[in-house]
């Protein structure tokens, strides 16, 4: 038996460890929101619980660690959020965001079991904020965490660490059967775990370029993660490769459009880029290509992460001139500026004719140069629209930054994994992002993600913890 080392603090006998470790009621793989509520809900419930997590403890919680707000319904008003956001309403948007790719059983459950969650996280020591003391958005359809993910995060590790959760980081699932038996990679060791239940929580594949590739072509080796760099969807890859039934679509993801000089990885929120449409947006070769006034409301980010991933090199650049800068706070990277837009140029690698010129035809044809002509602009320009002309000028590079994927596993409302035959595995369940597509579709809106999180993680834990002694083994799986 491998022998392992770990915090004493966390596993006080090393007999009961060593049985915990390879043959838990419940294992739980990932531990970002997902995995916490279902390793919390499981152990509740009684089960002894191994969450494994790939990533170390000061890097834990994965995207959560970035978040800010859940989606949650209220029929009245609550301290956290004002008036009332009725769970149809929250059917509503569902529906309508994943656009006939949500499954109407999954969205009903998350609509059905949302409500509360608030009160559920409470009593296990998240805080959340009160809108009235915060500087957040009033907000009626979410409520936002106090100290933010990271703050939410740290007390659910707090609490499954307090209810006797073993967890193991710097510990990898490599591969994860039918019945849930599992590889993990620990230390340079394989540690097999054969648990009674298994909750699969590993997240999306947003880390993983080849797979990305698979569908963008080269074009994924320039997106920015903006989160967790574990993200790479081993276990996912795998149970879709036995033979299990997937939900979204391959080839989607949640864009929003970063400050290109961002971290490779866990830029988090801070370096969305803000502003495009209070100057112009151009390629790497100073050209427009993009309505800039378009959009405007809170989708705008991620309208230009999806327009940047269509130019060339997915790389654009905001180009404000100096009174745009009254409209939005300061950026986490500091603009690059210059006097003239000549002498911008090329510091950003551009042709000073180019750009130059083309923002003189655009000033042009707004109408702000004294030859008073009006042409059309292409592409065309939706207003109000500023001109650009107060100097000093200022350059914003942005590329699109991946939030997660949009291609996950088929659960059932019981959050059972499902296989292609049509037929659940009793012993697997799925929660958070490796399964929300089927709730989701391509599409999203603020606090969903977490909310579907929650919702399923909480299911899985406490129908994984009811199959304790009562795994069944699945004919023909892998031995
Ligand atoms: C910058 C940013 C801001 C966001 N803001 C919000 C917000 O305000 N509201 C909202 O609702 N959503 C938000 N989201 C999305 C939300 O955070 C995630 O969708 C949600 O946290 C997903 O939770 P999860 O547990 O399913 O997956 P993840 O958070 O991806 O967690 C998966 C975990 O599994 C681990 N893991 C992966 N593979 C393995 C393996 N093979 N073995 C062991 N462990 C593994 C990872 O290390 C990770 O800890 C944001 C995301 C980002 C990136």
């Amino acid at each position: 038996m491998a022998r392992l080392r770990l915090p004493a603090l966390l596993y006080p006998d090393a007999s009961e460890l060593v049985e915990d470790m390879t043959s838990p009621d419940v294992l739980v793989l990932g531990g970002g929101m997902a995995g916490l509520c279902a390793a919390i809900e499981a152990r509740e419930a009684g089960a002894r619980v191994l969450l494994v997590e790939e990533s170390p403890a000061w890097r834990r919680g994965g995207n959560a660690r970035h978040a800010r707000n859940m989606r949650e319904p209220h029929e009245e008003p609550t301290p956290f959020s004002p008036r009332t956001y009725p769970r149809a309403e929250l059917v509503e948007d569902l529906y309508r965001i994943s656009a006939g790719l949500g499954d109407p059983d999954l969205i009903e459950t998350v609509a059905r079991h949302a409500h509360g969650l608030s009160d559920w996280l409470i009593a296990r020591g998240v805080a959340l904020q009160f809108p009235e003391e915060g500087v957040l958005p009033h907000s009626r359809k979410t409520v936002f965490f106090l100290g933010g993910g990271t703050a939410m995060i740290r007390a659910l590790y707090r609490e499954a660490e307090r209810l006797g959760v073993r967890i193991l980081f710097e510990a990898e699932a490599r591969t994860v059967d039918l019945n849930g038996r599992t590889e993990v990679l620990h230390a340079g060791r394989v540690l097999n775990i054969r648990p009674g239940a298994t909750v699969v929580c590993s997240g999306g594949y947003q880390a993983n370029r080849k797979w990305l590739q698979e569908s963008w072509g080269r074009a994924a080796h320039h997106l920015v993660l903006r989160g967790t760099k574990y993200a790479m969807g081993g276990p996912l890859r795998d149970l879709l490769d036995q033979g299990v039934a997937s939900s979204g679509e391959p080839g989607f993801g949640h864009l929003v459009a970063v400050d290109a000089r961002s971290p490779k990885w866990d830029g988090g929120i801070v370096t969305r880029v803000e502003g495009v449409q209070y100057g112009i947006a151009v390629t790497a070769s100073g050209r427009r290509f993009f309505d800039e006034g378009k959009d405007v409301a809170s989708t705008r980010y991620g309208t230009w992460g999806r327009m940047a991933l269509e130019t060339s090199g997915q790389l654009a650049w905001a180009i404000m001139d100096a009174r745009a800068a009254a409209h939005f706070p300061s950026p986490v990277y500091p603009p690059i500026e210059a006097p003239t837009l000549e002498e911008l140029a090329p510091v950003i690698h551009m042709d000073p004719q180019v750009l130059a010129g083309e923002v003189r035809e655009y000033n042009s044809i707004l109408g702000a140069e004294p030859d008073g002509r009006r042409r059309r602009l292409e592409p065309p320009r939706t207003r109000p629209a500023p001109y650009v002309v107060k100097p000093p000028f200022r350059a914003v590079p942005f590329r699109p930054g991946i939030t997660f994927t949009c291609y996950g596993l088929k659960v059932d409302s019981r959050a059972r994994v499902m296989r292609l035959d049509g037929y659940p595995c009793e012993t697997v369940f799925a929660a958070g992002m490796i399964m929300a597509p089927g709730v989701l579709g391509r599409g999203y809106v603020s606090g969903a993600a977490l909310m579907v999180a929650a919702v399923f993680g909480r299911i899985a834990g406490r129908n994984a913890a009811r199959l304790r002694g009562h795994g069944l083994l699945l004919p023909g799986t892998r031995s």
